[in-house]
């Protein structure tokens, strides 16, 4: 399983504009809470709280019990942590519904204004769409997709470092898809600016939903020639590797590199190619 992907609920989304319907299911409602994308813990588990006020975003049905998001800053008894440090303490499908809450209420807080206009538009749908009173338009939740690839050239991929990362950090390469671009396009522009090199040949793998704010991310592998230099702008380092070598990192048993965030899908092209033979 890909970390943040498998939200077990059902989104009934057919629903989402039914208002009786959905006050039948608030006041027996579960809620997540959560406060500028930091779920509501209590030790290292979700703190479920229970009954769903008018405002709560709708997120799907878990059997016969409606499941609600809040935004709030009321602690009560648990805490506040960044979903990046409790990704991977949580049960998958909570990570999973919790990345989607917290991609929801990223979307909101940024687009309280109409983009055509400018005036403050309102929340329909239970979450899932804004609407403009004064231009009518209708905003619905970002998705922004992002390319993440693994290059290869004979028995080796090529990582690279960004200046930001610590010391000996690694991970395959990225950037988002432009207007007009193809996936396979979009590869081949990142490979050509971040690294110098030219894509061959692009393999799709598996996707991920990526909540920091709201990317879908694309994995990707790319047959590629040419060297590999980095561009001195994103990509401070890059680095071939061998099978053995990436395993080695993978395993926290590199010398100098340290492997991709375990809960990242880097870490799952990178251990996908490894495992190969
Ligand atoms: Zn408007």
């Amino acid at each position: 399983m890909i970390t943040f992907s498998g939200n077990p609920l059902d989104r009934t989304a057919a629903r989402r504009d039914d208002e009786a319907w959905l006050a039948e299911r608030r006041a027996n409602g579960r809620v997540l809470a959560l406060h500028e994308g930091k779920p509501l813990m209590r030790g290292d588990e979700l703190a479920w709280l229970d009954g769903a006020g008018n405002n709560a975003l709708f997120l799907g049905m878990d059997g016969e019990t409606a499941v609600f998001a809040v935004e709030t800053d009321d602690a009560r008894d648990g805490e506040f942590r960044e979903l990046r440090a409790v990704a991977l303490l949580l049960p998958a499908d909570e990570a999973a519904i919790v990345a989607a809450a917290k991609s929801l209420f990223e979307w909101h807080a940024r687009h309280r204004f109409c983009s055509n206009c400018g005036h403050a538009t309102t929340v329909f749908s239970a979450g899932w769409k804004r609407v403009c009173p004064s231009c009518a338009a209708e905003h619905f939740p970002r998705v922004d997709p992002v390319v993440i690839m693994l290059p290869l050239r004979g028995d080796r991929c090529l990582l690279g470092r960004q200046f930001a990362w610590p010391k000996g950090r690694m991970a395959p390469l990225a950037g988002f898809v432009e207007p007009g671009e193809s996936i396979e396009e979009a590869c081949a522009r990142e490979v050509q600016e971040e690294a110098g090199l030219s894509a061959r040949h692009v393999t799709y793998h598996a996707s991920q939903p990526w909540p920091f704010p709201s990317s879908l991310m694309f994995g990707l592998f790319v047959e590629v020639e040419g060297e590999g230099i980095p561009d001195g702008v994103e990509l401070e380092e890059v680095r071939w590797l061998t099978r053995d070598e990436a395993r080695s990192m993978l395993d926290g048993r590199h010398p100098d590199l340290l492997a991709p965030n375990r809960y990242a899908i880097g870490q799952v092209l990178l251990t996908h190619w490894v495992e190969q033979t």
